[in-house]
C-alpha cells in the first residue's frame, strides 16, 4: 500500500516508520509471539544509496524478550535491494498455514511453502533459498532453528553474519511461519537532487577516507573496542564481576588480525569496510570460519565467559549466526548460569548435570545448542531473563539486565552515564540507545549530573534519526562525522530543504512515542534502573575496583531525566503527548 508523501515525510522511514504503524495497532496485539503482532521491515530513505553507513534495515515489532517496543536492526545489503525492488518497508501480520519463505521479486510477491527449510541453520536457509532461486543476486533474510522455535531472543541472519540480534525479532518471524524472506530488485532509487548528492557523497568519501583512524578501523572494525576496554578497565569480565581480563591480549582485535583474519566485509557501498571474516586454522575448531566476531560478540562470549580461546569464541559466534540467537542475551545468560553454579545459587541438577565452570568451551557451546532447540535448561534460557528470574528469583542479584533485556558489554560502574542510558533506553538495556563510554572515560571526573543527562538525551535524540534515515552510526561516533552532513543528504534526496534541529525534533518525538507504546504494557519508573548488580556489587581488581552505581545520584539522574524530557516523576508522558505528536513532526 502507497504510505503518502505526508506520513513518508513526518516518520521518514526505518524505525520511525514501524513504530507509527505499531503504535496505531497497539490495541490489537495481545502477545508478541501472537499472529496479530505487526512487524515492520523498513529501510529508510538513504539505505542502498553510495553514501558512508547507508545500508541499515530496521525490524519494528512488539518485542518477544521485553513485551514492550522493540527494534532491531541489520546491515549488509537486504535494506538496499528491497528498496531497489520499490519497497519502503514490508508489514507482516498474521501466520502462514505452512513453513514458508516470502520471495519479492520486484512486484512479484509469493509465498513459497518451503517444509524443507525446517530446523535448517540461518546460514545454511540463506544458501538453500538462494539454490532454489537460483541466483546469487536474489538478498535473504532468514532465522535459524532459535526462530521457529520462538527462543526469545532468536535473531534474524542477513549475508551471511549481519544480524538484527536484539528483542527476538527472529521470534516474530517464526511466530508468523515465516523461514525467510528473499528479494531482488532491479529499480534505481528516487533522488530528488542527483548532483547535489553526488557532491556531498564525494565530500563525505574524501573526508573519511583522510581521517587518521580509517585504515586502522578497516583492518579491525569493532574489535579494536576490546583492548581499549581493557585497559581503561572496562571489560565485563566473568558475569561483570571484573572489568580488566588478564587474558585480553589472547582475544582482541590484534590477536584476530594475526592469527585469524582472512579478510574484510562490508554493507553496501560502505567504505568502512568493519566486517571480518576470520578462519580457525588449526586445533580443535579447525575449518570454522564466520564473519565476525565484533566486539560485544567477543567480550560476551569471552572475556564475560572467562574463555581467552579466540578459536572458541569464532566457534560460539559462529554457532549463534546458524542457530539463530543474539550473541549478547546468550552470553549474559550463559554468564549468569555459570556463575549461580560457581556460587552456589543453582546445583549442577538444575543445569542439567552439568557442573559449569569458567572458559570451558564446550559446556558453552553446549549450552547454546540447548537454548536454540530448547532442551532442558535450554529451555528456561530460550525465555530471557525474565523467564530465568520466573523460575530462579535469587538470581536477581547477578543477573544483569533492564526490563528483561540482557545487558550490552559495557559496564555502567566504570562509567555512570551509561547506568542512565541503560536505565531509559526505551529497548532495555542495549547500547546503540546512547553510548557515553567513550566521553565518560575522557572526561567524566568532571561532570556533573546534567552533565551525564544531557550526553544521555544527546545521544537519544541523534541516534532516532540515523535509524530513521537508515544509516549506520558508526561513521559518526567513530570516525567523527558530524551530524549536519545528515540533515543536507536527506534534503538532496527528498527535494525538501530540512534544517537539522527539525530533524532532531522528529527524533525527540519518536522517543516519546515508542515510550508511549511501552507505558501502554505497564512501563514506568519501576522499570527504568539497570540492574542491581550495578548499584550492589562493588567491581573486583582494575581502575575501578570498588566502583558501583550510588543509588542516590542515580534517583537524582532520573529525576533530572524525566523534568527535561516533560514527563512526570514517575516516568510518564503527559497525557497531550499523544495528541501532539502529529503536530510534532512539521
Ligand atoms: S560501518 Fe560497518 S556496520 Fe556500519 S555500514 Fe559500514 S560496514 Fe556496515
Amino acid at each position: 500500500m502507497p504510505f503518502g508523501d505526508d506520513f513518508a515525510l513526518k516518520y521518514m522511514g526505518g524505525r520511525g516508520f514501524g513504530a507509527k504503524i505499531l503504535y496505531d495497532h497497539l490495541g490489537k496485539i495481545k502477545d508478541p509471539l501472537g499472529p496479530e503482532n505487526i512487524l515492520t521491515i523498513a529501510p529508510g530513505p538513504l539505505t542502498g544509496l553510495f553514501l558512508p553507513g547507508a545500508a541499515k534495515t530496521h525490524l519494528v515489532a512488539l518485542a518477544p524478550l521485553t513485551g514492550i517496543y522493540g527494534d532491531s536492526n541489520m546491515g549488509g545489503n537486504f535494506g538496499s535491494e528491497l528498496r531497489q525492488a520499490g519497497y519502503d518497508a514490508l508489514v507482516l501480520t498474521g501466520r502462514a498455514e505452512k513453513l514458508s519463505y516470502l520471495w519479492i521479486d520486484d512486484d512479484d510477491v509469493e509465498l513459497v511453502p518451503a517444509p524443507d527449510l525446517a530446523g535448517k541453520g540461518a546460514l545454511d536457509t540463506e544458501r538453500a533459498v538462494k539454490e532454489a532461486l537460483q541466483s546469487e543476486e536474489v538478498r535473504v533474510a532468514a532465522i535459524g532453528p532459535a526462530g521457529e522455535k520462538l527462543v526469545r531472543f532468536a535473531s534474524i541472519n542477513c549475508d551471511w553474519g549481519r544480524n538484527a540480534g536484539r528483542c527476538g525479532m527472529g521470534a516474530v518471524l517464526g511466530s508468523k511461519n515465516i523461514k525467510a524472506i528473499a528479494v531482488r530488485g532491479g529499480q534505481d532509487l528516487p533522488v530528488a537532487d542527483a548532483s547535489e548528492l553526488r557532491l556531498l557523497t564525494e565530500t563525505s568519501l574524501r573526508d573519511l577516507s583522510d581521517h587518521p583512524l580509517f585504515e586502522f578501523w578497516q583492518q579491525q572494525g569493532l574489535m579494536s573496542v576490546v583492548d581499549y576496554l581493557n585497559t581503561a578497565g572496562g571489560l565485563p569480565t566473568r558475569n561483570f564481576q571484573q572489568n580488566v581480563f588478564e587474558h585480553a591480549e589472547q582475544i582482541d582485535g590484534f590477536k584476530m588480525e594475526r592469527e585469524f583474519k582472512i579478510g574484510d566485509t562490508a554493507c553496501f557501498g560502505c567504505p568502512m569496510s568493519c566486517g571480518n571474516i576470520c578462519l580457525v586454522k588449526n586445533g580443535k575448531y579447525k575449518g570454522t570460519i564466520t564473519e565476525g566476531p565484533e566486539y560485544e560478540s567477543a567480550c560476551t562470549l569471552g572475556s564475560n565467559l572467562g574463555v581467552s580461546d579466540f578459536a572458541a569464541i569464532l566457534k560460539g559466534n559462529q554457532l549463534c549466526d546458524e542457530l539463530g540467537i543474539d550473541t549478547i542475551s546468550a552470553g549474559v545468560l550463559v554468564g549468569t548460569m555459570i556463575e549461580a553454579v560457581d556460587t552456589g545459587l543453582l546445583r549442577p541438577s538444575d543445569v542439567d548435570g552439568m557442573k559449569l565452570e569458567w572458559g570451558n568451551s564446550d559446556q558453552i557451546t553446549t549450552l547454546l545448542e540447548k537454548i536454540a532447540n530448547r532442551e532442558g535448561v535450554g529451555d528456561v534460557l530460550a525465555g530471557g531473563s525474565k523467564a530465568v528470574l520466573e523460575k530462579w528469583p535469587q538470581l536477581d542479584p547477578i543477573l544483569v539486565q533492564t526490563k528483561g533485556m540482557e545487558q550490552s558489554a559495557y559496564d555502567a560502574r566504570a562509567t555512570i552515564s551509561m547506568a542512565l542510558a541503560y536505565g531509559t533506553s526505551d529497548i532495555g538495556a542495549h547500547h546503540t540507545r546512547a553510548w557515553t563510554v567513550g566521553k565518560e572515560l575522557e572526561l567524566g571526573a568532571k561532570w556533573t549530573n546534567e552533565d551525564r543527562v544531557n550526553i544521555v538525551m544527546y545521544h537519544q535524540t541523534i541516534r532516532p534519526l540515523f535509524d530513521m534515515l537508515g544509516v549506520c552510526r558508526l561513521p559518526w561516533i567513530e570516525l567523527g562525522f558530524d551530524e549536519q552532513r545528515y540533515a543536507e543528504y536527506y534534503s538532496a534526496v527528498t527535494g525538501v530543504p530540512h534544517r537539522l534541529d527539525e530533524l532532531l525534533e522528529r527524533s525527540r518525538a519518536l522517543w516519546d512515542l515508542t515510550r508511549l507504546i511501552s507505558v501502554s504494557r505497564g512501563i514506568s519508573r519501576k522499570d527504568d534502573y539497570p540492574a542491581p548488580r550495578m548499584f550492589d556489587r562493588p567491581i573486583e581488581g582494575g581502575q575501578y575496583a570498588g566502583r558501583v552505581v550510588d543509588r542516590g545520584q542515580y534517583e537524582e539522574l532520573l529525576d533530572l531525566y524525566y523534568q527535561r524530557r516533560g514527563w512526570s516523576e514517575d516516568g510518564l508522558p503527559p497525557a497531550e503527548t499523544a495528541k501532539s505528536f502529529e503536530d510534532r513532526l512539521t
